[in-house]
């Protein structure tokens, strides 16, 4: 009888779970990238912000400087040209600050290519805030030593809309004034924007004369006495200083560097990324692959070894291939019974105390009345047998019962059914 015929059970190999794909690299990629967009977008309008003010301020400081200077310039200025007037003419009319009385005519004409635009016109002629007319003169007092504003406004009354030519100046009269006076000519163009005249342009030009009440007839000698006027700075506007955003990437090196720095570092931040990504799944792919080939050598043995021994209990019963006798029964829990007695397990009763160190053949030896299994007793509890009750050799568990559970335990492992068996 062929018994424990079999090696070891192997264990069971277990397929290794894949690794995962390195999705991470391009959606990292992307990330990065338009982070990278959105903050060098804001860099360059924040630096930009700050650039604008640094330069505004930096053009009110040189402003108020150049003010502070100028407004002694202008105090000298007027200081000597004041004493020179006096000195030239003591009845001449000039405040210490420079104010004179000017007659101030104009004179506004159509030019001859002008196009029809309408009758309904209005015109507006200016001088430091003062209404000028054509019809009649008007006398106005102005400063030598301030800028004199001149602005002409001429207008096409529309039911819809009106059309305006405009224009305007700003001059110091300075004292070269005094002795001719002062033209200037505005060209003013207006122009149709509706109705069968529309696209039609009417041109006019303007004539301003300006003369000091009282002339003061200057020499060749004494007009090279007089002071040239300090000229006026222009005051800085805030919006002067805008800096565009494609502007900032273009012309400033700083904003181009920062961008650059940005970028190499999102770029080297993304590399050790990918390159980390990379090397984890390509170890993971190389753990696996060496799992793989263990598992499937073990599951190579595992179905040789099953097909070996379905060969082997191939149309017989395991109960004779262990050698298990033929009265001998099996329990659910696999321990053997004998039928023909009123016995718990037949030949294999034997009988217990709670409490007891033995076990007895014999019922109520010892006052042993529980029933117990032998082979229990024998396997998990190790205890001795009665020497009253008890003659011959000691217990042992048979050979075919370990057989059988041997030949039990592989068709569990082997997963063979019982229409195999
Ligand atoms: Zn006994």
């Amino acid at each position: 009888m062929q018994k424990k015929s079999f090696r070891a059970l192997p264990e069971k190999p277990e397929k290794p779970s894949e690794p995962q794909e390195d999705r991470l690299s391009t959606s990292f990629f992307v990330v990065c990238f338009v982070c990278f967009i959105i903050l060098s977008s804001i860099f360059v309008f924040l630096w930009s912000r700050y650039k604008e003010k640094q330069l505004y301020q930096n053009a009110v400081a040189s402003y108020n400087q150049t003010i502070a200077g100028r407004e002694s310039e202008l105090k000298q200025y007027l200081d000597v040209t004041y004493r020179l007037i006096k000195s030239i003419d003591p009845n001449y009319k000039v405040s210490a600050t420079g104010d004179i009385f000017y007659d101030v005519t104009v004179k506004c004409e159509k030019d001859q290519k002008s196009q029809y635009i309408g009758s309904e016109m209005s015109y507006y002629f200016d001088v430091n805030g003062n209404q000028v007319s054509q019809h009649k003169d008007s006398s106005i007092n102005l400063c030598m030593a301030a800028n004199t504003v001149i602005t002409t406004k001429i207008i096409e009354d529309d039911p819809a809309s009106d059309d305006v030519g405009y224009e305007v100046d700003s001059f110091p009269l300075g004292f070269i004034a005094l002795n001719d006076g002062v033209e200037l000519q505005h060209t003013v163009r207006v122009s149709e924007s509706f109705g069968l005249d529309a696209g039609h342009v009417a041109i006019y030009h303007i004539t301003y004369s300006i003369k000091p009440k009282q002339l003061l007839r200057l020499t060749q000698t004494q007009r090279k006495q007089f002071p040239q006027y300090p000229v006026l700075p222009e005051k800085p506007l805030e919006t002067d200083f805008r800096i565009g955003f494609f502007e900032a990437i273009m012309e400033y090196s700083v904003v181009d560097i920062a961008i650059a720095v940005i970028f190499a570092l999102f770029i080297v931040r993304i590399i050790v990324s990918v390159c980390r990504v990379k090397a984890n799944n390509q170890r993971a792919r190389t753990e696996y692959n060496g799992k793989m080939k263990n598992y499937n050598h073990l599951m190579e043995v595992y179905k040789t070894e099953r097909e070996t021994f379905i060969r082997h209990i191939s149309g017989k019963s395991i109960r004779k291939l262990a050698g298990v006798p033929d009265n001998v029964f099996f329990t659910d829990d696999l321990l053997p019974y004998t039928k023909g007695d009123n016995r718990l397990y037949g030949d294999f009763t034997v009988y217990v105390t709670i409490y007891g160190k033995c076990y007895h053949k014999k019922k109520g030896c010892c006052g042993a009345y529980g029933q117990e299994n032998l082979i229990k007793i024998l396997r998990d509890h190790h205890m001795f047998h009665c020497s009253r009750c008890y003659t011959g050799d000691s217990d042992q568990i048979p050979s075919w019962y370990e057989a059988y559970l041997d030949y039990r335990k592989r068709i569990d492992f082997y997963e063979i059914t019982e229409h195999q068996e």
